[in-house]
């Protein structure tokens, strides 16, 4: 079975935003083991998207379409699919009824604006939609099966598992299963991984391996294609193993999984609490770690420690090191994560304090030099706290090096909780 998803909407052809649709639907549809031929970008014009639509339906068996049902004059899906199946809009009753109800149950009345989007080319059907007051459409062109959905991705999502998944249930894995899981790594670079993988990246391999990157996150997809699911998922299992196992602790974790929610799980398993001590990075490594549901348990908060007056004030930074070694330097990465867990109580501190630029950089100290410390409480009582620190070149604009930072302080965190060397990040130094 082959497929082609088109998304309406001038501001896509614009570049106003981003068309996310097309690749939420593809990855579904491929997981299905349905073929995706294309994907076309198409502006509110009802003869292009007309034209769209009967090349696509000569093209495959299915065709998704995303946007222009709307309720304004701008919005043309629907009139461009009538004209592409030469037949006129007819009115559906019903769903006017369920329009009204939907402005109804939010107090108000249904704008008269409203009312185009209960017409439908004639002989065509009308999907339900929850989410929204454009109801989708289903129709044949040809061979093809048309699915119209509102592009709102809410919308397109829920009109997605409510009415296109159960009619593609079963449809795709006669022809066999694709399974698809991505392992994401953070501490190497996309050409170490590569080489850490070595034949695993075989083009001729089933499972397929690659890589790609995205704000320092090396992620490897692994593709398992086989007639039948059972197979597909033994031979992705093997595949993932040996994947995890040639990238070790770089792992953090699999699809959507987080750096911060690895290393929550981690202080959660050794029972260590943490907070953070943050110069150049404002805040993000907290912001980061609080995008984790339940991150209280083990996330006491931390200091945003901007000024020079600030870090001696609230986290005890010796003038004399602020004076003699500066703000970014192996010194004061040190005194901050010190003072964060002496103030706070945690057993783990991290501190960060780097150059973000654009100003500020020296030749000794240039743009992108950030420092980490790590101070850790003594596992025995009437230990010492301990306290490290490394530095690292992580690039030169500055909303790059501060999310980089980021998740650098977050790894480093987490290596430590796993006994790795932390020098074994590639671009951190002792
Ligand atoms: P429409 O159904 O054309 O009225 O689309 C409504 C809104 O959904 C648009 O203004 C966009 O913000 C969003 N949208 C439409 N198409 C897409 C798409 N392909 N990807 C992401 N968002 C979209
Ligand atoms: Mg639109």
């Amino acid at each position: 079975m082959k497929s082609v998803i088109l998304s309406i909407g001038d501001e896509l052809v614009l570049g106003q935003s981003l068309d996310t649709n097309s690749a939420y639907l593809a990855a579904r549809l491929v997981a299905l083991g349905i073929g995706v031929l294309y994907h076309q970008t198409v502006a509110d014009d009802q003869a292009a998207i007309a034209i769209a639509i009967e090349q696509a339906a000569a093209a495959a068996d299915l065709v998704l379409i995303t946007g222009g049902l709307g309720p304004t004059d701008d919005d043309l899906t629907r009139q461009a699919l009538a004209q592409a199946m030469d037949v006129p809009l007819v009115l559906d009753v019903t769903s006017v009824g369920k329009i009204e109800a939907f402005f109804q149950r939010r107090g108000r009345v249904m704008p008269e604006k409203n009312r185009v989007q209960a017409l439908h080319p004639q002989g065509s059907e009308m999907l339900d939609n929850h989410a929204g007051t454009a109801p989708g459409i289903r129709a044949k062109l040809g061979r093809a099966t048309i699915v119209v959905v509102p592009g709102v991705p809410k919308e397109m999502m829920a009109l997605y598992d409510h009415h296109i998944a159960p009619m593609l249930d079963g449809v795709g894995p006669q022809r066999g299963v694709i399974l698809t899981t991505k392992v994401n790594t953070f501490g190497l670079g996309e050409s170490d991984v590569a080489e850490r993988l070595g034949v695993l990246m075989d083009r001729r391999r089933n499972p397929l391996v690659g890589t790609t990157v995205s704000g320092g996150v090396v992620a490897v997809r692994v593709r398992s294609e086989f007639p039948m699911l059972d197979q597909a998922q033994r031979e992705m299992d093997d595949t993932l193993d040996q994947v995890e196992n040639a990238l070790g602790a770089f792992v953090y974790g699999r699809d959507e999984a987080s750096l911060s929610q690895a290393l929550l799980d981690l202080c959660k398993q050794q029972r260590r609490t943490l907070t953070t001590a943050e110069s150049c990075t404002g805040g993000l490594v907290g912001a980061m770690i609080t995008d984790t549901p339940g991150s209280s348990a083990n996330y006491l908060g931390g200091w945003v420690a901007y000024a020079n007056a600030f870090k001696h004030d609230q986290l005890s930074v010796p003038g004399e090191i602020l004076e003699r070694y500066g703000a970014v330097s192996r010194e004061t990465a040190l005194a901050l994560a010190q003072g964060a867990i002496e103030r706070s109580g945690a057993d783990l501190a991290l501190s960060v304090t780097g150059i973000a630029g654009p100003d500020g950089g020296t030749l000794e100290n240039p743009v992108g030099l950030v420092w980490f410390g790590l101070a850790a409480a003594p596992h025995q009582p009437g230990g010492n706290v301990t306290a490290q620190a490394w530095a690292g070149r992580l690039g030169s604009d500055r909303e790059t090096i501060r999310d980089r930072a980021a998740k650098t302080a977050l790894q480093i965190a987490r290596f430590h909780l796993l006994g790795q060397p932390i020098e074994q990040i590639v671009w951190l130094t002792k």
